[in-house]
């Protein structure tokens, strides 16, 4: 008996009616005729509600959530979020803007990332958000900025913390890192903010990516609140927020499962009990980005052509890597694995059979699946690239071989 081959996880966030994907409650036939092109992207705003009502219900209920908006800063995506979550967190100038034309209280947006310039901390200042200071330069460089504008700068310490996110996706701390500061360098950090005219807030600290292992996520949040107590006997006064990270992975290749959220909330929850009293009312923040959003986006592209070579069945699609750089394999991805795909417009079909889809770029990396079992399909099919709502327009070359660009649409 051979061993069963892993499969992805079975496809919930979107109904299928008459063999059709309904996006928003539309097939997907009418949503392609309705936004007037392909390739598109297509966000279901319900299915974001839901996964933060479903985030509420499992986690402490004094934790705050924040959106990790670079995993998707489409405008009209941005202020549905903000509807829906208590903070933002933006990683550049270009994310602060559109952060700010929601209605969200500039207290609870947060700006981190490397290499902020003047001009993103002298607009970060004036609208009174939270600097996650990366290093000690930028505190310096924050401090002069705003006696000049008259304005006291918020501020969070952004901790390099001296562990990392066991298997994540990314690891983003623990060891020598371009993000914040390492954590035995933060006590002087922390006289020095007493010193400074700035407005001291609390710690920030990202550890990791893509996790879908619950132990590691309790391992990290365990080791994560622990540094924080530690660092907050330094500070010159007690800290409001702690941003403990994120790092909520979602199902993307065959064999992955979704995270236990029940798990992980009753982990953090039981963490709480004891971190709290040390931490004297600090909010709790969880920041996440494809949690929220990358299981509400389906990637959507037409079959311009069906072709067979030495018995290998191609569709060759109108949309590819240009615009979906993840589903192509070449976003940080080690060994390539197929996204979930369908045929939008005949999800099961009359008949299956093995292809590959590819995109219209002249490169072999233009490959949205490799060797899939799929409907028998035809040109002028839909193809539909799930878990497409993170870290897929904004994160893909889109200039690249001068393809037309993609449309995105909130549903
Ligand atoms: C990218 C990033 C996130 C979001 O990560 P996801 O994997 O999308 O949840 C959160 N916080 C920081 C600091 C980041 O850089």
């Amino acid at each position: 008996m051979t061993a069963a081959r892993p499969q992805h996880a079975p496809l919930i966030q979107f109904a299928v009616v008459d063999d059709c994907l309904q996006v928003g409650g539309i097939p997907l036939t009418r949503l392609a005729q309705r936004v007037g092109q392909t390739p598109f992207y297509a966000y279901d705003r319900a299915a974001m509600t839901a996964r933060v009502a479903e985030l509420r219900q499992h986690l402490p209920p004094d934790v705050h959530l924040h959106y990790a908006m670079k995993a998707n800063p489409m405008p009209a995506v941005v202020q549905h979020m903000a509807t829906l979550v208590d903070g933002i967190d933006v990683a550049s100038g270009g994310e602060l803007r559109v952060a700010l034309d929601t209605p969200m209280d500039p207290l609870h947006i947060s700006f981190a990332g490397p290499g902020k310039s003047d001009a993103d901390l002298s607009m970060a200042i004036a609208a009174g958000i939270v600097l996650n200071l990366e290093s000690e330069g930028e505190m310096e460089r924050a401090a002069a900025i705003g006696a000049r504008l008259g304005v006291t700068p918020r501020v969070n310490v952004r901790v390099n913390p001296d562990f990392e996110l066991k298997s994540s996706g990314m690891k983003m701390g623990g060891g020598p890192r371009q993000f914040g500061v390492d954590a035995e360098r933060v006590p002087a950090m922390l006289d020095r903010i007493g010193a400074l005219s700035l407005d001291f807030y609390g710690f920030h600290i990202f550890s990791g990516s893509q996790n879908l292992k619950v132990a590691a996520l309790q391992e990290a949040h365990e080791k994560t609140l622990a540094l924080a107590i530690r660092l907050a006997q330094s500070a010159p006064r007690p800290p409001r927020v702690v941003n403990i990270g994120g790092g909520f992975g979602i199902p993307y290749f065959p064999g992955e499962e979704r995270l236990d959220l029940a798990q992980v909330g009753s982990n953090l929850a039981a963490l709480l009990e004891t971190a709290r009293p040390p931490l004297q009312g600090a909010r709790i923040v969880i920041e996440l980005g494809r949690y929220l959003v990358g299981e509400a986006g389906v990637y959507v592209c037409r079959i311009v052509d069906r072709k067979e070579s030495r018995g290998q069945v191609y569709l060759i699609a109108d949309g590819g890597l240009h615009h979906h750089l993840s589903a192509s394999g070449n976003f940080g991805q080690v060994i390539r694995k197929n996204y979930p795909v369908v045929i939008g417009n005949r999800v099961q079909g009359d008949a299956r059979e093995k292809v590959s889809v590819v995109g219209p770029l002249c490169t072999p990396l233009d490959l949205l699946a490799d060797g899939m079992e799929l409907a028998h399909a035809q040109p002028g099919d839909l193809v539909a690239v799930l878990q497409s709502g993170a870290y897929g327009m904004t994160a893909s070359p889109g200039a690249f071989l001068s393809q037309p660009a993609a449309v995105e649409v909130l549903v």
